[in-house]
């Protein structure tokens, strides 16, 4: 299994107990058989999201996801099967085996991955002890820390180091035993003519580290000014994506799984982040210099609700962010924008006017689309006619983004004191902007084959859940025509032909990719409670139902080979056998 043996992976899902793995990422409460959280994976208000702890395995009725204790963990923990595995097998206490890798391709990608990781880690602990070895230059860098509030144990916190010059690190790595083409390609050394050098070199050295703990990255940044760029980032490599990776998130994830997290501040630079949990906000993070993106979002949204943007106070910089804002936003985060005082960055404030001037600063953050109207009103100028019909027009806009009523109210009575204009006017460009709601599609009549689908699944579903009604059905009594369910039947019989009851859970190893949906579908039959009907009439409906499917089929299929057939012995037996499957049919 994926290089695992299935008695593993079995003991694996045995004795992590899904219940409690899942209820350590996210509160859930009982209800009947089930457990119900809102899901981790779509945003939604109320929980749909459903955990069987009989079977082992959890659904989500708002974005069908499903699966096992593994793929939970994968998802949420943004990692591969094997990682997932490693992480299990180490919760519970078991001593996983050497993996026959059986994909040579994926062992030697994972290798290649490993040994970028040792570089990186080594890089860190050069420049780590570097910047306490005392040296003059070491010591500048420190200072330069000190002035900013960067003491001992941030500086311990994040690993912070120093570059000495250009030569030390290769030479270091060479020694440890690196080739040099693999230090290029963990993207801490360049090349330029054959030689060597440190990509970071002299420069005040912060590690990029990413949710796994793992050093993924350095933020270089160079105390004087000698018409180098302020802030270089170690180039993109086969461990490090700039816009999949959050700086601080491995301290916010500690942060969450400790105390608890209220909130994420999302600053400018990996420097403000430093600097503010120097000064007590450890729940700071930064993008990696460039805009926001969907999957940074995603990260995020694993560790808080709420994200305070807290950019630096020039109004064009803020301007600009309100786009790269809608991302978060649409993930399903709860958006407030911090004002900062003009030309000042959080690091700024701190220093200057204390902990309490931020700290009051956050707590008055603005809800997203309040701060646009803000935007909005910095753009034009009311006081000019034309430039309040364009306010007027582009604020319109803010507020038909908002979905709540009681919010757009706020938002008018906002425009209104804004402008001047009444309320019962705004209230009408608003109305009249509004597009008609589409006319729903009709719901198509549930066809043969639709209730031919349904009936399969709920077949197999009561066979899989070893439903008592379910006892004395033959397997071999009908065909499964759906692919997936070709393969849940391959299952059974098997557990059948073993003397073994089946497993739910198991055909998560068996069932992947895109095919998981219907796989999906047919277990979370077992989550719906079904107290209307009774079950046992419906499955014998069902059965009927399937029975009645493969012999139309089968009459078909007869009836054109019999229209075909030109020996005429062979289309006697042809019909006959034609006969029978319609008298069968009709005693259905
Ligand atoms: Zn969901």
């Amino acid at each position: 299994m994926r290089g695992y043996d299935e008695k593993i992976i079995d003991e694996i899902k045995s004795k992590n107990d899904l219940v409690s793995v899942i209820s350590s990422y996210m509160p859930l409460e009982q209800r009947g058989r089930s457990f119900w959280g809102r899901c981790p994976f779509h945003h939604e208000k109320t929980p749909s999201f459903c955990v069987n702890g009989t079977d082992n395995f959890y659904y989500c009725f708002g974005c069908h996801k499903s699966g096992d204790v593994i793929s939970f963990v994968m998802e949420i923990e943004g990692i591969d099967f094997s990682d997932a595995v490693k992480l299990l097998a180490q919760k519970a206490g078991i001593t996983l085996p050497e993996r026959g890798e059986n994909d040579e391709n994926v062992r030697r990608s994972k290798e290649k991955k490993e040994k970028l990781y040792a570089i990186l880690k080594d890089a860190a602990h050069f420049y780590y002890n570097y910047l306490k070895s005392g040296d003059e230059a070491a010591d500048k860098f420190l200072l330069y820390l000190g002035k900013r509030g960067v003491n001992g144990a941030t500086v311990k916190k994040f690993g912070i180091g120093a570059s000495p010059d250009f030569n030390a690190l290769p030479a270091y790595l060479k020694r440890k035993g690196y080739a040099y083409e693999d230090m290029a390609e963990a993207g801490v050394v360049g090349e330029k003519n054959g030689r060597y050098y440190d990509a970071l070199g002299g420069r005040l050295i912060i590690p990029v580290i990413n949710q796994m703990n793992q050093v993924v990255a350095f933020c270089g940044r160079i105390l004087e000014d000698k018409g180098f760029a302020k802030y270089v980032n170690t180039r993109e490599t086969a461990v490090f994506s700039k816009g999949s990776t959050l700086f601080n998130i491995n301290n916010l994830k500690k942060l969450k799984n400790e105390v608890g997290v209220k909130n994420a501040i999302m600053v400018e630079g990996h420097m403000d982040v430093v600097s503010l949990v120097a000064a007590g906000f450890e729940n700071a993070v930064a993008s990696m210099g460039t805009s926001l993106t969907k999957d940074q979002a995603r990260l995020l949204k694993r560790y808080t609700d709420t994200v305070l943007i807290s950019y630096d106070g020039d109004f064009a910089g803020q301007k600009a962010a309100v786009r790269g804002l809608e991302i978060l936003k649409d993930e399903g985060l709860n958006v407030k924008v911090v004002t900062l005082p003009d030309g000042m960055d959080p690091d700024d404030v701190v220093q200057k006017q204390g902990k309490a001037a931020y700290e009051a600063l956050l707590e008055s953050a603005k809800p997203l689309i309040d701060f646009k109207l803000d935007v909005l009103k910095r753009t034009y100028d009311i006081g000019d006619t034309e430039g309040k019909r364009k306010f007027v027009a582009e604020a319109m806009k803010v507020v038909r983004e908002s979905p709540a009523a009681a919010e757009r109210e706020d938002l008018l009575k906002e425009i209104r004191s804004m402008t001047g204009i009444t309320y019962e006017s705004l209230k009408r460009d608003l109305e009249n902007a509004e597009q008609p709601a589409p006319v729903k599609a009709e719901i198509a009549p549930i066809e043969a084959k639709e209730k031919n689908l349904q009936a399969e699944r709920y077949v197999l579903a009561s066979l899989l859940f070893s439903k008592k009604y379910a006892e004395n059905f033959q397997l071999g009594e009908v065909r499964f025509t759906h692919p997936v369910h070709a393969e849940i039947y391959d299952y059974l019989a098997e557990c059948k032909k073993e003397g073994k009851t089946p497993k739910p859970n198991v055909l998560y190893d068996i069932v992947e990719g895109e095919d998981r949906a219907e796989l999906s579908a047919v277990l979370a039959l077992e989550l719906t409670e079904r107290r209307d009907y009774d079950e046992a009439r419906y499955f014998d409906d069902c059965v009927k139902t399937l029975k009645r499917g493969n012999l139309e089929r089968e009459i078909e299929t007869l009836t054109k080979l019999s229209e075909s057939e030109t020996d005429i012995e062979r289309r006697k037996e042809l019909v006959k056998r034609l006969m029978e499957s319609v008298s069968a049919l009709n005693r259905l």
